[in-house]
């Protein structure tokens, strides 16, 4: 086994730069580096050195095997971070032998493959590193700390529980089954069915905390979408211009709005046309918006535009009067000048709000999927046990929903995503 390191904090200028050395070989590479090594887990100034040539003077952590993040012995050295300190250490490093830089998200696979962390906590690590607002960062913590393998341990337990029953009158012919284990199996599949259900629910919401809300900006072209669109961003993404019909495509605009993350789309201009591209480009419109978790509505003149857009209006969309600056127009909001913006976004905001309410802890969609796999086949064991049909069938079904969560915490069948997911990690995690 090769001894990996990495940069594990941003390259670049620093006050630190921190280097990880995971692996076999951390005692030859201290050896190398310094006078000796630290006392386990207790921070240690060292000089670091290439023989008598000193580099750097550097707080060194020694984890010994079993109590690191990798669960191999590991070595971490806060540098100075400066790209002339990182660049000499890092050569010196790649010319001990069965020592190399690490892959993206290496040291992450070697704790996975060492126990230390499962699948869906290994996602929940990559979705926190990738936590831009608030609502994603507390949502992926969960997860990485095994919010998520708790209750799929619990489900686990029961159907578990299920199978020993079921599986327990299989060798008995009808007659002989010393006790209906029926009604406890049907309790313990309505309980683990309601339980996966809820998950399920929250999942939803929990992809769109993880991906974004998308908010949806319809109108009639020139009503002034693009401008606006431009004055949410803050800097110019959308193409304005006088000619109707210019925003072709579907533009979006990821944003911060107060801890949630939303992205705008600005969708092209929604009227009947002519123009095959723009026609195009229209039904594209009407199905993003249709989507959308929220649309805002702008207005020209008057509310009888909206009936033009072929768009269906929703109880939450939000319906506004666009280039409220021109002296003489109804109240609404303006690009150009700005005003009635924040309202419009505290609006959007309170409008999005409430669909946090739920907690979930399956928050990818292949966590999501997994568990409705899960339900599907608990839903057929259940039907089965109904009708009073035979134990191997329900115990089938049962030993499916078994697989479908151990698939969820990557205890089988994930060797074909685990490349995948650790690409998505950065180099040093
Ligand atoms: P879109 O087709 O709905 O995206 O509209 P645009 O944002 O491209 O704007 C069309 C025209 O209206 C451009 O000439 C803009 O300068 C003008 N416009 C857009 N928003 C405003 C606004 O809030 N106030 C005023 N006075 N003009 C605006």
């Amino acid at each position: 086994m090769d001894t990996i390191f990495a940069l594990s904090t941003a390259p670049g200028r620093a006050g630190v730069a921190v280097m990880r050395v995971s692996g076999p070989a951390v005692a030859r590479v201290a050896n190398r580096l310094m006078s000796s090594m630290p006392a386990p887990r207790r921070a240690a100034v060292r000089v670091i050195s290439d023989g008598d040539d000193a580099i750097d003077e550097a707080l060194v952590l020694y984890f010994p095997m079993g109590e690191s993040f990798t669960g191999e012995e590991v070595l971490e050295l806060h540098l100075h971070g400066s790209p002339a300190v990182v660049s000499r250490v890092s050569s010196i490093l790649s010319e001990i032998d069965d020592v190399r830089a690490a892959e993206a998200g290496e040291f992450t696979r070697r704790a996975m493959e060492n126990g230390r962390l499962d699948l869906a906590e290994v996602e929940g690590l990559a979705d926190l590193i990738d936590a831009e607002t608030e609502a994603q960062r507390r949502q992926a913590l969960v997860v990485m700390r095994g919010g998520l393998t708790e209750k799929v341990e619990s489900w686990r337990h029961d159907l578990l529980r299920a199978a020993a029953l079921i599986e327990a009158t299989i060798d008995f012919a009808d007659e002989e089954v010393p006790v209906d284990v029926s009604p406890e199996v049907s309790e313990l599949l309505e309980r683990l069915k309601e339980s996966l259900k809820g998950e399920i629910a929250a999942a939803h919401v929990a992809e769109r905390i993880r991906d974004g809300f998308e908010v949806a900006i319809l109108g009639r072209p020139n009503v002034g979408k693009s401008t606006l669109l431009n004055r949410i961003a803050g800097r110019d993404v959308a193409i304005t211009s006088e000619i109707a019909g210019t925003t072709r495509d579907v533009i979006e605009v990821r944003t911060d709005l107060g801890g949630l993350p939303v992205t705008f789309l600005d969708t092209a201009g929604l009227r009947e046309t002519e123009d095959v591209v723009e026609s195009v480009g229209v039904d594209w419109a009407r199905k993003r918006a249709a989507e959308a978790d929220l649309r805002v509505i702008l207005l020209e003149e008057d509310v009888s535009e909206i009936e033009d857009m072929a768009v269906t209006v929703k109880p939450q969309d939000i319906v506004r009067f666009g280039k409220a600056d021109i002296p003489g127009r109804s109240t609404g909001v303006s690009g150009k000048s700005g005003e009635g913006l924040s309202e419009l976004l505290d609006e959007i905001k309170s409008r999005l709000e409430p669909k946090l309410q739920i907690g979930a802890t399956a928050i990818r969609e292949r966590q999501r999927r997994a568990v409705e796999q899960a339900l599907a086949s608990i839903d057929r064991a259940s039907v089965a046990l109904d009708n009073d049909e035979n134990s191997e069938l329900i115990a089938l079904e049962i030993r499916d929903a078994l697989y479908a969560l151990d698939n969820l915490i990557g205890r089988v069948g994930v060797e074909d995503i685990l490349g995948e997911i650790f690409s998505s990690f950065c180099i040093g995690k």
